[in-house]
Order: structure tokens, then C-alpha cells, then sequence
């Protein structure tokens, strides 16, 4: 039903927004003119699909062999999970960990969407989407030009392009973008019961004990590794901006934490939700950048800045 939603809107028409959870995107404090498409109300889970609802993905599939991928594993089924691309990741990492199905307990605290996060690849603790997706749906949209009836297909993983932090979409690029609504994904039950539930409940102490998480924020504003004529600085983007001395500096509401210098949040007193404007967290970003800029690194963007009247992204 809302998937029909994505095919009926003439997007080319407008500036359009596609959203996940909203995580790590930051809209403009004048708001967005256009069309906002969100994946969030793509909620089912289904454990170990039933063969019927697995054929259906194969028939679907966009000129790729979604069926190798299904059967690259020793069976089939068993610790399968069809799963809609508005699921939040670390939900399904919690309820996967109390099944006793392992694989996605580096989720753990990454409060995105799946679909966002297969699309960019997100990852933590050694983990990431890639290692696990099978195959996905998405709906590949034009982003310009007449309105077409946009495809529901199927692509295997191996159709993906995987990076760090970065996947390319079959179909997608700089004219369409890739929407991706439901994941097909491999986990592996385990051996010792109750191993991915205490690794799950680790990683997001470990969080607690080195992110600023009481209070908002989009979590890692830039990618890890700065860039430097392309190729890797040699610095996280962390420890570049606290050598900087960026950490602790703010603009209006907007601070760069204290307890790590690449996440940027709301100042003031308690863990309330701030004052913060965009244009303060924008106006930040663009000082970090500047003054990696100056001793020449690139800072990459991990979060998505939306302009009032952007085209898709
Ligand atoms: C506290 C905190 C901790 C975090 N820790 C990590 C971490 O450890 N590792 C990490 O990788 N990230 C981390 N993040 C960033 C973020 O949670 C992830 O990148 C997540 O995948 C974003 O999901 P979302 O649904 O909120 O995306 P949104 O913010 O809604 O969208 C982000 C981008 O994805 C696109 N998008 C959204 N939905 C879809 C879809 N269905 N199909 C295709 N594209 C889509 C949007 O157009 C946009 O470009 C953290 C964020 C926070 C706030």
C-alpha cells in the first residue's frame, strides 16, 4: 500500500526528500518546499520466510540473479529475515539477539532505518549492511524529466556496489535514485545461546561510555577518514578536529561535543532537547571543515544537509 504511494507521486515535479528515520539528515529552519517521502511506515519483519514469499523475490528480481545469492549459503531458509526498509536497525539487531540469530548485534544503538542504511552502507564495531543483505527492493526513481511509473524490483547483493560507508545502486546515479523498501537478509543462529544478545548489549555500552548520547544529535557529523588530494590523511576526523581545537567550540545552541569532536550537539544545561538551529549546526560544519581545510584535509559529509528546495537525494 505505501509502496504504491512512492509510484503515484509525479516526483520529477517536485523537489523531493526521501527519508528514513530522519537520523542524520538535517533540515533547513525554514523548513523544505517540496515532497517529503518517507520509508518509515515500511515496518514488516518476517523470520524465516515462508519459500512462496522467497519465489516472489526471485520473480522480481532487476536483471540480476537475486537466486545464486539466495543459494549461496548452505540452506535456504533458517535464520532468514524479510524485512521492510522502515524497520529501525537497532530494533531488528535486539529482537534478532533475543532469537538467538546472530549477525547484526553492531547495530546495536544505530538509530536509523534499514533501508538508509543498506543504501549508505552504515556499519560499526567491524560490522555492516553488506555483510549481510542478500538482496533488496528498491524503486528506482528519476530524479528530473517526465513523470515515469517508477519499477518494484529485486537486486542481489552482488549487483551492489559496496563501499565504506557507500553503495552504487544498479539503475541509480546521478539521474535516479535508488529507494530501498524491503531487505532480504542472511543472520546465522548461534552456537552458544545468549552470545549475540550480551555482544548487542556491549557494543551500545560501549557507545554510552564514548558518545555524547544524552543529548540530540545526528551521531558522526563526518566520514572517519579525512581525505587528502584522495587518499587517506592519516587522522580520523575525531582527532583532526579535537588537534584543531574544535572541540567544545559553539555557535548558538549548537556545540562540537566535548566527549567527541566529530559529533556536533545541543548545548546547554541537562540532556534537554536544546536550542539549536540548523543554521547552528550548519554554521558549525562548515567551521570544522574550514579548519581541516586549512592544513589541508578534506573533511567528507557523513550527514545529509538539506537546502529548502533541493532536488532528490
Ligand atoms: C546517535 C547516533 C549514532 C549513530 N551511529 C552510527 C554508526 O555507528 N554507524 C553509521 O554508519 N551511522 C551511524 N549513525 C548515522 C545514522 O543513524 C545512519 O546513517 C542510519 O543508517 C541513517 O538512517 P535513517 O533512516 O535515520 O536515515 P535518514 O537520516 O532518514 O536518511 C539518510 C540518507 O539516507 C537516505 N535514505 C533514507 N531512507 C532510505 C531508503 N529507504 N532507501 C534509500 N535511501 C534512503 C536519505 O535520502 C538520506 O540521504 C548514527 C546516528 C546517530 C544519531
Amino acid at each position: 500500500m505505501e509502496r504504491l504511494a512512492l509510484r503515484s507521486v509525479p516526483v520529477s515535479f517536485f523537489s523531493t526528500q526521501l527519508l528514513g528515520h530522519g537520523s542524520n539528515t538535517l533540515f533547513d529552519d525554514m523548513g523544505y518546499r517540496g515532497v517529503v517521502v518517507s520509508t518509515a511506515g515500511l515496518r514488516s519483519i518476517e523470520w524465516d520466510p515462508p519459500p512462496a514469499d522467497l519465489a516472489s523475490c526471485l520473480d522480481r528480481s532487476l536483471g540480476c540473479d537475486v537466486g545464486s545469492s539466495l543459494h549461496e549459503g548452505t540452506e535456504t531458509r533458517g535464520s532468514l529475515v524479510l524485512v521492510g526498509g522502515g524497520v529501525r536497525g537497532d530494533v531488528l539487531a535486539r529482537m534478532a539477539a533475543r532469537r538467538g540469530w546472530s549477525g547484526l548485534e553492531w547495530a546495536g544503538g544505530i538509530p536509523g532505518s534499514v533501508g538508509a542504511g543498506c543504501r549508505h552502507n552504515a556499519g560499526a564495531h567491524g560490522g555492516r549492511w553488506s555483510d549481510i543483505v542478500v538482496a533488496a527492493e528498491v524503486v528506482v526513481v528519476p530524479k528530473t524529466g517526465a513523470p515515469t511509473t517508477p519499477r518494484l524490483a529485486w537486486v542481489a547483493r552482488d549487483a551492489i556496489a559496496w563501499g565504506d560507508r557507500a553503495a552504487t545502486w544498479p539503475g541509480a546515479g546521478n539521474d535516479a535514485i535508488a529507494v530501498v523498501t524491503a531487505a532480504l537478509l542472511r543472520l546465522t543462529s548461534e552456537a552458544s545461546p545468549g552470545r549475540a544478545a550480551a555482544a548487542t548489549a556491549e557494543h551500545l555500552a560501549w557507545r554510552r561510555e564514548r558518545q555524547p548520547l544524552g543529548r540530540p544529535s545526528a551521531g558522526c557529523v563526518f566520514r572517519n577518514n579525512p581525505k587528502c588530494d584522495g587518499t587517506e590523511f592519516g587522522e580520523t576526523a575525531g582527532a583532526l578536529l579535537d588537534r584543531l581545537g574544535m572541540r567544545g567550540v559553539g555557535r548558538g545552541g549548537a556545540v562540537v561535543s566535548s566527549e567527541h569532536a566529530n559529533w556536533i550537539v545541543t548545548s546547554g544545561a541537562g540532556d534537554g532537547e536544546g536550542t539549536a538551529t540548523a543554521a547552528d549546526v550548519r554554521d558549525l560544519i562548515e567551521e570544522c571543515e574550514a579548519a581541516a581545510d586549512r592544513v589541508g584535509a578534506t573533511l567528507v559529509r557523513e550527514v545529509v544537509v538539506v537546502p529548502p528546495e533541493p532536488a532528490w537525494e
